[in-house]
């Protein structure tokens, strides 16, 4: 069954239930029904798939996922919401609806599902990036995602080393994922209309990093710390993130052929990555630089 509402069935459905739409938790519900179809026409699902639902409001993509999937789990953080769709898809037993915040989703709830699902979501805005890091997290777990953002945060998921935009969102995507910005949306395909243009951006989760990745724990421990002062240069975020000498850092650069100047977004991700391997293979006195 289709659970989409237009502009006009939404609005009485909402004021029904006393409900405005809430901006501190993203609700900008999916009005157009041709921009639905089109968006779920990038994903193929099929009635051996299990999906996970990331906010599924009042339903403009979950009625669907329901006819194509096995089985959809549908994450809404919004009670009165989730109860009101829970009510809607009574007769649907494919669909689950999760009364939960999709962040504090964990291993228990995987292991009941025991193969890897697909992820589809109308992402709320204030919280893209820690959803889309918690994708991360959780890679193992899925392998293809279908998520609508807003077009800056998705540039700076496909952003290449050099770009102005290349950080650790770029860093990390491009290592464990194939990327790439499906279809632009305009605004006046929500209610209430976004200032923002929104895209749709097809994720596919790589079988193994497209680097290897030797120390896996230094490696997650390190990574973060090369971005978060973007504006300085490579040496002096290696002193200041892992207390450091000037003379330690420069040798550690040196060893993995990046210069000393450059600023972290401009080192290509092989490069990287090296880096991240010289770092933690410091020797024993450098280890106890680090500790200081
Ligand atoms: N899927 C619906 C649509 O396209 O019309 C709603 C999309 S709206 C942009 C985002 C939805 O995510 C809202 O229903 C909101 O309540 C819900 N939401 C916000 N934060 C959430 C979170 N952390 N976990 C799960 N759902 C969340």
């Amino acid at each position: 069954m289709d659970t989409f509402l237009n502009l006009k069935n939404l609005q009485m459905l909402l004021s029904q239930h006393n409900i405005r739409p809430r901006k501190e938790l993203g609700q900008n519900f999916l009005i157009d029904r041709n921009v639905r179809n089109k968006i779920l026409s990038y994903i193929e699902i099929n009635k051996d798939d299990i999906v996970i639902e990331i906010g599924p409001g009042q339903g403009a993509l979950t009625g669907v996922l329901g006819e194509k999937a096995a089985a959809v789990y549908a994450f809404e953080k919004d009670e009165k919401l989730a109860e009101i769709l829970q009510q809607r898809i009574s007769t649907l037993p494919e669909i689950k609806i999760i009364k939960k915040d999709f962040l504090d989703i964990d291993e228990i709830f995987f292991r009941s599902i025991k193969k890897p699902v697909k992820i589809v979501g109308n992402l709320p805005y204030y919280a893209v990036s820690p959803i889309l890091f918690k994708l991360l997290d959780i890679r193992h777990h899925w392998n293809t995602a279908l998520v609508m953002m807003p077009e800056d945060v998705a540039a700076r998921i496909v952003a290449k080393s050099g770009d102005k935009n290349f950080g650790l969102m770029a860093f990390l995507f491009s290592l464990l994922t194939r990327s790439s910005v499906c279809y632009r949306i305009r605004g006046s395909a929500f209610y209430p209309e976004p200032e923002i243009t929104s895209v749709v951006m097809k994720i596919s989760v790589l079988d193994k990093p497209a680097v290897e990745i030797r120390n896996q724990k230094d490696f997650w421990r390190t990574v973060p710390k090369l971005f978060i002062q973007k504006r300085k240069t490579i040496l002096n975020v290696l002193r200041n993130s892992f207390h450091i000498s000037r003379e330690t850092a420069s040798s550690i650069l040196k060893k993995s052929g990046i210069r000393p100047e450059m600023r972290s977004h401009q080192i290509e991700i092989s490069s990287l990555i090296e880096l991240v391997e010289n770092i933690t293979q410091a020797t024993p006195l450098d280890l106890a630089e680090k500790k200081q």
